[in-house]
């Protein structure tokens, strides 16, 4: 009996050492627990204190150039006419123009002519070269049959003596040449000693003066819309003057320049020297271009 009691004895001894290291374990655990939490920097790895070495990028600009030769840059004296119309942004010229023809004769403010003495003709009523009479004659007789009964020719060729002495000496006497050279030509520069060229202007009873204006009429609408077909151009379009210098004091000046230099002048709105620079760059003095 007695050892009975001994092993029950030595047993229970056995469950209380074993609950006493159960118990320190549960408490070694709580403290662990209870530790603080480590510090980042202990926990995660380090931030690289060396900024990443920067990715090498191809430098293009300091490549050596290409040895491709430099584009020729032309003048537009050098140029041909298809090209000096592209720079001036304006459409392939005609093919078949010669300067030398009589209808591309040019006067104006910058470029004198001796005295044209015109085949004698009439067109339109009024004193013009034989190559442009029927052109004349056609276009306004056209439009007087158009409904624009009172449009007519005053004034065609002018010789140089009537330039000199009914327009030009006037101005400078009264105003000095200065002015002159504002409002008429010298000389040798009137756009009508060429005999290429009519003033127009709606007719009437009573006095007519030379500053008649009919542009924005029907009348004026129907030259402009047509004189191309007849080879005729407006010969001073306006705010275009750094091409002429002075325009004619009547604004209803058509000038004759032949059919396919006309329809490309009016439906560019080009001038009749831009034009002729088109074919040859010395043909007219333009003050400030060539
Ligand atoms: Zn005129």
């Amino acid at each position: 009996m007695k050892r009975v009691f001994q092993l029950i004895f030595a047993f229970l001894l056995l469950l209380g050492a074993v609950a006493m290291a159960l118990d320190s374990c549960t408490s070694q655990s709580a403290l662990r627990k209870e530790a603080p939490a480590p510090t980042p920097a202990e926990t995660f790895a380090p931030i690289p204190s060396e900024t990443p070495a920067p990715v090498e990028v191809p430098q293009e600009t300091e490549a050596p150039l290409e040895t491709v030769a430099p584009t020729p840059t032309k003048s537009m004296a050098e140029m041909t006419p298809s090209e000096r119309a592209a720079a001036w942004g304006l459409p392939e010229p005609p093919a078949d123009i010669d300067l030398s023809g009589r209808e591309f004769k040019l006067a104006n403010s910058y470029n004198s002519i001796t005295d044209q003495r015109p085949n004698h003709s009439y067109g339109a009523g009024v004193i013009v070269d034989e190559v442009a009479d029927t052109a004349f004659d056609r276009f306004v007789s056209d439009c007087i049959a158009a409904g624009y009964a009172s449009v007519h020719a005053f004034r065609g060729y002018l010789d140089y003596w009537t330039v000199l002495e009914n327009y030009y000496e006037p101005e400078v006497f009264s105003h000095g040449a200065e002015y002159a050279a504002k409002v008429t030509y010298a000389p040798g520069c009137n756009d009508h000693q060429t005999a290429l060229c009519v003033d127009l202007r709606l007719g009437g009873t009573g006095y007519l003066g030379e500053g008649v204006d009919f542009r924005g009429t029907e009348a004026w609408d129907w030259l402009i819309a047509h004189c191309a077909e007849y080879g005729i151009i407006l010969r001073y379009p306006e705010g275009q003057e750094s091409w002429y210098g002075t325009a004619c004091m009547n604004p209803g000046h058509f000038r004759y320049v032949g059919t396919e230099a006309a329809k490309y002048i009016m439906e560019n709105n080009i001038t009749l020297e831009q034009f002729m620079l088109l074919y040859d760059w010395e043909a007219v003095y333009v003050p400030g271009l060539n």
